[in-house]
């Protein structure tokens, strides 16, 4: 029963210029991709290309490795040829092997300006083989990792200071032609990292990453994530996010992922509308939606099931999800497309829920 129509967004895309990683397209009016990164050794083939699968299987659009040392490096053919998503090796500290994965088949690279020595001297270069490659680069700027001028130029990692490394390094590829490049200016505060994102697309065209780094364990760093993902992409600024936990990074894919949704910029998967619960509850609230939650994970059609506790507004939302419940005296009312089709005892609800919802989803197409 969901309208065919776009659903409203907060604000118009930024124009940025587009990019390819590989099969994905990153900037212009591309879906904004969601992307993590590896936690296995990268020198363990078998390891990495079992997390990317999982990953793959997750909905994530774009992974990253790093690459720290000559046995990682030596790894990236065999882990860009049988990834089903494109690979962009993670580079710091070592040029060397910015052309190892250029030549290993990698979508892209990423690197950090301020973690290679001489970086500058090198640009040409870079530039050069990832052009005849087709490889794109990420100019990753990192508070942590601020090139030392900028530091004492600023005093510390400012908007300011990070946009100006960001713009600065933009600059030395555009001087070689070389324009396939995306753009992140990571901080930890998320405020400060918003102010230098807005600041960056102000500065130009080109496609930005989104990242607040080291946001912290899952409960902060969601929030985090989604505070300043939220503000950024709620103006149209953004064009590929990663979510940074100290958490699988299966969680950062499916964090990104609802953050895309709850902005209309991503269609919407299982929604459950599930109320807080309060005094007038007749049923368990939390147990009945964490139950149906579970029982429906990984469904892959859209449909918004309401899981409401009692009958003040219960009807209403349940009317106007796919599926619901409205619960009240011990009983559950069951509604399917805004009509009550029965009314079932309480210890009944789950399963009725999730044979309807699988029903429903058969319809839709899900096998
Ligand atoms: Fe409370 Fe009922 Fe609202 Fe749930 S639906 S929060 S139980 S009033």
């Amino acid at each position: 029963i969901r309208s065919n129509e776009a659903p409203p967004v907060l604000a118009p895309r930024r124009a940025s210029r587009q990019i390819k990683v590989g099969k994905v397209l990153v900037g212009g009016d591309a879906p904004i991709s969601v992307q993590t990164m590896t936690t296995t050794l990268t020198s363990d083939v078998n390891a990495t290309l079992q997390q990317i699968a999982e990953l793959t299987a997750a909905g994530c659009d774009i992974v990253r490795v790093a690459c720290p040392s000559q046995d990682d490096a030596d790894a990236l053919p065999e882990i860009a040829k049988h990834s089903q998503i494109p690979v962009i090796a993670d580079i710091h500290f070592q040029p060397k092997y910015v052309f190892a994965a250029i030549d290993a088949g990698c979508a892209a690279v990423r690197v950090n300006p301020g973690n290679i020595r001489q970086f500058d001297d090198q640009v040409g270069a870079i530039a050069r083989a990832a052009k005849d490659a087709g490889v794109s680069i990420r100019i990753g700027v990192n508070a942590g990792s601020l090139d030392k001028r900028l530091l004492e130029k600023y005093g510390k990692a400012t908007p300011e200071a990070l946009v100006e490394s960001a713009v600065w390094e933009a600059s030395l590829f555009e001087e070689h032609d070389f324009h396939d490049f995306k753009i992140s200016v990571k901080h930890n505060d998320p405020v400060v990292m918003v102010r230098a994102y807005e600041l960056l697309a102000a500065a130009g065209d080109w496609p930005l990453h989104l990242g607040v780094t080291e946001a912290g364990p899952a409960f902060q760093g969601t929030i985090k994530s989604a505070v300043a993902f939220g503000h950024l992409l709620g103006q149209g600024i953004g064009d590929t996010i990663r979510v940074s936990l100290s958490a699988p990074p299966v969680e950062e894919v499916k964090v990104g992922q609802q953050i895309l949704q709850s902005l209309n910029l991503r269609p919407r998967k299982l929604e459950i509308v599930s109320c807080p619960s309060c005094g007038r509850a007749q049923v368990d609230v939390y147990t009945l939606a964490e139950q149906v939650t579970a029982g429906l994970e990984g469904l892959t059609v859209p449909l918004r099931v309401a899981v409401m506790g009692c009958v003040v507004n219960g009807p209403g939302e349940a009317r106007e999800a796919d599926l619901g419940v409205a619960s009240g005296n011990g009983k559950g009312q069951i509604f399917v497309k805004g009509e009550v089709i029965k009314t079932v005892p309480e210890s009944k609800i789950v399963e009725t829920l999730i044979e309807e919802a699988m029903r429903i989803a058969e319809e839709l197409g899900e096998g």
